[in-house]
């Protein structure tokens, strides 16, 4: 049995099928009671069936393994579960047989207060707290609520029925209910077969909940459920998922593959929400949105979370992962599909400004020695935990719109389709989805994608002009200004004059050289700007990279192309996007060494930049000002904080005035940001104000 432990994967003996797992919750004891019939193929001759299982009691004598072909019943000699690896290792005195038959496993668990596995949580009734059970299996936690084969390429369908459940509770699973039977106060609820589908997808809560309810043109039944009296802050989310639903229909160009889509607000629930096939779960304050009482900022959250969970039904649920070294492509898709929603649903938002802040995150991220690869390779389930972090998420959506910008919407939304299709109800890795774009874009994408996936960091671009050349260079960017070898395929895009004249190109080596002529259509002169101007002076007047900043790298423009992009921030003809892209690169440049600060300087001294930055909600680039490490000169500090003391949006100047003339205020002149470092923004704001204005 020893060979099975420390093993990053199940041995592959026996493939599941199909599982009919019964469970029984006690929601006053908080334990339950189950059995699972699991469907199986034996493929290889073997004494051994090893599946996942955890804090689970198995009751040994009730194990059996019926082979279909031999019409015989064969018991394990052994059925140990080692808790370290979550497995269950049952053994067998005779070789069985290639051939299907039915797995029958007992057991009962513990329905724990930890948010995984089968769990409770708690609300009150009437004044009373009461406990609900829940499930949240990903990553591997099914294995606590039944014994599994709990990979995501293990897919299989389920039938699931629940036992003793009080007749006054909501009682929820992936699927409708198919039949409901009532014995005195407790019910026995069953629910319709699933399609195939992963173990760490499938779910159930009980409860008592109210509930509101809308219907897809496609006739999807779309229910939210709160707590009771609460229904109606689920009409938002409500509203939000069937346009989800019916958008990402025609995104995927495949329906929503359950007959049903119930969301859930759960009290106590260990990420923001989870995807499960056909019952999503939120925290209550991701789900809910109170008409009269939440921020208008709220809706956004609940709009970004409810189109990410759903993007997942089908791109991680219809089409899984095969492994968890594929995670950041499940999340990193669909944190941006969440973004192309939203944009869809509420264009007035402008929401792709908002997703600057997870492509600043990122960026600010992974400039740290210590990053990691998004696709990290994973060899215990312990470690799979380690690898949902913000690199999944932010560098991932990021370098999927990237792409998507790159290979031009149309292409990229036609091969994800085909993707979709072509993997539906099975799994994929991420180089299966780069096949699809290179097949549906004609260009390539996995030898340039793999650049970004698995090597940590991303480059800084040089761009200059030199005897009618464009003259590029990428070097590896670490925000503690070291050197770094990393190299990557740019996918650079760039626009000359106008957003009307924009070019695409890969920057494959270290170095490229363009001709602008050539190229651009125009010629470098001194006219205009004194920057790029075409043939008759009037077009190339600037040429901004990155634009829209889609890519995920910085840039630093030698100081003739850097004075035409300040002229055009001046003449207003630069989006906010890349307004925000010149600055952020800027300050990140400037605070690594990798360029002057005088010239940060002379780019933040435009009176409209400053005023257009403040329409940024969460002014990445003012947070990240205050953990700049104070290692600089006094003169240096005190510009910083003439320019902080000066601009920050949010202390009126009375307020600045006030600080300024306090008297201890007065005396920390000289003596550095006070209070560093305090975690968090709001935390250090009025230390950095005190200290700003008093420099
Ligand atoms: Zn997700």
């Amino acid at each position: 049995m020893e060979q099975f432990k420390g093993q990053p994967r199940l041995p592959k003996f026996a493939v599941p099928k199909r599982y009919d797992v019964r469970l029984k919750p006690d929601l006053v004891a908080c334990k339950f009671s189950g059995s699972v019939y699991i469907d199986l193929d034996i493929v290889a001759d073997t004494k051994f069936i090893v599946l996942n299982a955890a804090e689970l009691s198995v009751n040994a004598g009730s194990v059996s393994f019926a082979h279909g072909g031999l019409s015989k019943v064969f018991k394990p000699s052994k059925a140990e579960t080692f808790e370290d690896d979550g497995i269950l290792v049952l053994e067998f005195v005779e070789m069985l047989p290639i051939g299907s038959g039915v797995l029958v496993i007992e057991f009962e668990g513990i329905l724990n207060d930890k948010m995984k596995g089968f769990y409770r949580s708690t609300y009150e009734h009437n004044g009373e707290k009461k406990n609900m059970a829940v499930t949240q299996f990903e990553p591997v936690d099914a294995r606590r609520c039944f014994p599994c084969w709990d990979e995501p390429a293990c897919k299989a369908t389920f039938k699931i029925t629940l036992d003793g459940v009080p007749s006054e509770l909501v009682a929820l699973s992936n699927m409708p209910i198919q039949e409901e039977k009532l014995n005195g106060h407790l019910k026995t609820v069953s629910y319709m077969e699933t399609p195939i589908m992963s173990t760490y997808l499938v779910a159930i809560v009980v409860g008592l909940f109210d509930y509101v309810e809308d219907h897809t043109s496609d006739g999807v039944k779309v229910r939210v459920y709160c707590q009771v009296g609460k229904a109606d802050q689920g009409k938002f989310a409500l509203h939000v998922a069937v346009k989800t639903l019916e958008l990402c229909t025609e995104y995927f160009a495949v329906p929503y593959p359950l007959p049903k889509l119930d969301m859930v607000a759960i009290p106590d629930l260990s990420f923001g929400a989870m995807e499960n096939y056909g019952l999503v779960t939120y925290r209550e304050i991701v789900l809910l949105f109170d008409e009269q009482h939440s921020a208008a900022a709220n809706k956004q959250r609940v709009t970004i979370a409810v189109a990410h969970e759903l993007a997942h039904q089908w791109f991680g649920n219809l089409v899984t992962k095969e492994w968890w070294t594929h995670l950041w492509l499940n999340e990193g898709f669909a944190t941006w599909v969440s973004y192309l929603a939203a944009d869809s649903l509420f264009p007035e938002w402008k929401i792709w400004t908002q997703f600057l802040d997870e492509v600043a995150a990122g960026l600010k991220l992974d400039g740290l020695e210590e990053s990691h690869p998004i696709e990290v390779e994973i060899n215990h389930a312990a470690e799979i935990d380690e690898v949902f972090d913000a690199i999944s998420y932010k560098k991932g959506a990021t370098v999927i719109r990237m792409l998507q910008s790159y290979l031009g919407a149309e292409v990229f939304q036609r091969s994800l389709a085909s993707y979709i299709k072509k993997h539906a109800y099975s799994n994929a890795k991420t180089e299966d989805l780069w096949a699809a774009l290179e097949e549906g874009s004609g260009e390539p994408v996995n030898k340039p994608m793999n650049s970004w996936t698995q090597q940590k960091g991303y480059p800084v671009i040089s761009v200059k002009v030199k005897d009618q050349k464009l003259e590029f260079d990428q070097t590896q960017f670490y925000s503690s200004g070291s050197q770094g070898d990393g190299q990557w395929i740019v996918p650079i895009t760039l626009s000359c004059g106008s957003y009307d004249v924009r070019k695409n190109f890969l920057l494959q080596a270290k170095s490229e050289t363009l001709d602008i002529k050539e190229f651009l259509g125009c010629s470098v002169g001194k006219a205009g700007c004194g920057g790029i101007s075409n043939k008759d002076n009037a077009l190339c007047s600037w040429i901004k990279v990155n634009v829209d900043q889609t890519g995920f790298y910085r840039v630093k423009y030698e100081d003739e192309l850097a004075a035409a992009l300040r002229n055009a921030i001046e003449k207003k003809q630069l989006s906010e996007t890349d307004r925000f892209g010149i600055l952020d690169d800027s300050f990140a440049l400037s605070m690594s060494r990798k360029q002057s600060f005088a010239s940060l300087l002379t780019l933040l001294n435009w009176q409209h930049v400053r005023n257009r930055l403040q329409h940024f909600p969460k002014l990445q680039w003012w947070h990240r000002s205050l953990q700049w490490p104070i290692t600089s000169q006094m003169g240096t500090k005190r510009t910083i904080g003439r320019f902080w003391c000066a601009f920050h949006p949010e202390l009126p100047a009375t307020h600045k005035n006030s600080i300024k003339n306090r008297p201890a205020n007065k005396k920390m002149e000289g003596k550095g940001i006070p209070g560093t470092p305090v975690a968090g923004f709001q935390a250090r704001l009025p230390a950095l104000s005190a200290w700003s204005c008093s420099v």
